[in-house]
Formats: structure tokens, C-alpha cells, sequence
């Protein structure tokens, strides 16, 4: 899973050096074709159905531009100046799945969008060091939905992230949110456990509908979304962030040993 996780780092590193203003979705999707193709991976998006839905999803990516959640469809649509552009991509290599997604800020992006990524980049970060610490799925959703909420925003509920292995959705659910409905899809957290954990935070209500596309779901009230993702993996040294890309900044996590309360 490490080898596939490197590989979805690399194609969202690429991700966010070609989101710039004019460049089409289409061709950030291609770009990712590409680097798949060149370590032999095999795209987990491209083809993918789900029952009920007619079209598979056509390409290896999925990216979503503001109001829009997640599973867009990548095609003409040129990316804008202040845009918040999310993408998502998994892939397989060798037999293990990994899947992640970031939220891209464009250029000059308003500050209230600004804090939206911000915070739920924070909500990831809160599954990350909680994960080697607490027993229950539930304890860490609560704290994931507790933070979201008291920063003002709206956790979306319809859809969450999950396991992930020799195929990409495997049990158990992993939402974002601990609602009345958690009793029964709680799950205990034990080394070994690999997740990908996606919160989707709406700077307005939580509520989603999904377009005429079949797969582009959008916030209800058009309010801009934010979308990241990772990989995670729980060993007995503690928490493994298996899509993590070394090359970008991103604040590495301390490996957390000590017992759980
Ligand atoms: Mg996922």
C-alpha cells in the first residue's frame, strides 16, 4: 500500500502544480492518466459504478470546483483565479489500493474559503493523531464533527470514507460525523486497520444533491465545499499516513506510542 500511496502523492503533487488559472480539469486528469501508466498502476476511478447509476465515472480522477462536493467530472470547465478545486484519485499497484484528495486554492482565494480548507485540513489532521489513541471510530468522528461545527461549518453526512485494501471500498464505513446511526456502524481500532478517511466540510448547510451528470454531487445551497483525504494506516508504532507526499510541506506526524486512555 506504501508503493500505490506514493503514487497517488505524486499524482496530486502534479495536481497542484498544473492548477493554475485556464488550465482545463481535463487536462489535470490526463496528466494523472499519465503517471499512472508509467509506474503500471491501475486507475480505481475510471470505469468505476455504482448500482443505479447508468454511466461509469469516465475518467481517473475526480474534480469538484466550489459549490461542488465531490465526484465531479473532469472535462472543458477552466479552472478561475480563487477557485477551490478538489481533487481526488486512487489507484492500484501491485495488488493494494490507495486513495486521497486535496483541496487546491487557486491563486487569490477569500479568506473565508481560505479558513473552510484550513479547518478541514484540521478535521483530517484531528483523525490522524487521534487515531493511535482512542478505541472506538466513534470517539474520534465526534471529535472530527465537534471541531468542524464549532468553526462554523457543516460536516456532510451522505457520503464517507472507508476501508481500503486489496480493493478500494472495503468495510468498514468511515464517516466524518457521529450521528445517532454510529451504535450500529461503530467499529473498534486496532493496529492493523488501514483507513481512508475524507471529510467533506460545507461553509454552509450540510445538505447535497447530485446533478444531471449522475455523479457531480454540489452543496444544496450552492456554498463552496472542501474535500481532503488520506490514507492512513494504523501499525503498532502508530499512525502511517500512506498517501503522504514528502516533498510538500505538509506537517509530518509524529508517530504517538503512548497508551490509550
Ligand atoms: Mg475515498
Amino acid at each position: 500500500m506504501r508503493e500505490a500511496g506514493k503514487v497517488v502523492a505524486e499524482a496530486l503533487r502534479t495536481c497542484r502544480e498544473m492548477a493554475r488559472p485556464g488550465v482545463r480539469t481535463l487536462d489535470v486528469n490526463r496528466a494523472v492518466e499519465a503517471i499512472y501508466a508509467k509506474y503500471g498502476a491501475m486507475p480505481l476511478f475510471k470505469g468505476y459504478q455504482i448500482e443505479g447509476i447508468k454511466a461509469p465515472f469516465p475518467a481517473v480522477t475526480c474534480i469538484s470546483l466550489n459549490e461542488q462536493v465531490v465526484h465531479g467530472i473532469p472535462g472543458q470547465r477552466e479552472i478561475r483565479d480563487g477557485d477551490l478545486v478538489k481533487i481526488d484519485t486512487a489507484c492500484k499497484l501491485n495488488g493494494w489500493c490507495a486513495d486521497a484528495a486535496v483541496t487546491i486554492m487557486v491563486g487569490e482565494v477569500r479568506p473565508e474559503r481560505r479558513r473552510l480548507v484550513e479547518v478541514a485540513q484540521q478535521v483530517l489532521q484531528i483523525a490522524i493523531t487521534e487515531l493511535p489513541r482512542r478505541r472506538w471510530w466513534s470517539e474520534i468522528a465526534g471529535m472530527m464533527q465537534r471541531h468542524a461545527e464549532t468553526s462554523g461549518y457543516s460536516v456532510v453526512e451522505q457520503y464517507v470514507g472507508h476501508g481500503i485494501g486489496r480493493i478500494m471500498h472495503e468495510f468498514p464505513q468511515v464517516p466524518n460525523y457521529c450521528g445517532r446511526d454510529m451504535k450500529k456502524h461503530d467499529f473498534r481500532i486496532e493496529p492493523g486497520i488501514v483507513l481512508a478517511v475524507e471529510p467533506m466540510l460545507n461553509m454552509g448547510r450540510k445538505d447535497t444533491r447530485v446533478l444531471g451528470d449522475h455523479w457531480t454531487v454540489v452543496t444544496k445551497d450552492g456554498m463552496p465545499s472542501a474535500h481532503v483525504e488520506h490514507t492512513l494506516a494504523l501499525t503498532e508504532q502508530g499512525v502511517e499516513i500512506i498517501t503522504r507526499d514528502p516533498d510538500t510541506n505538509e506537517t509530518p506526524v509524529p508517530l504517538i506510542t503512548e497508551s490509550k486512555p
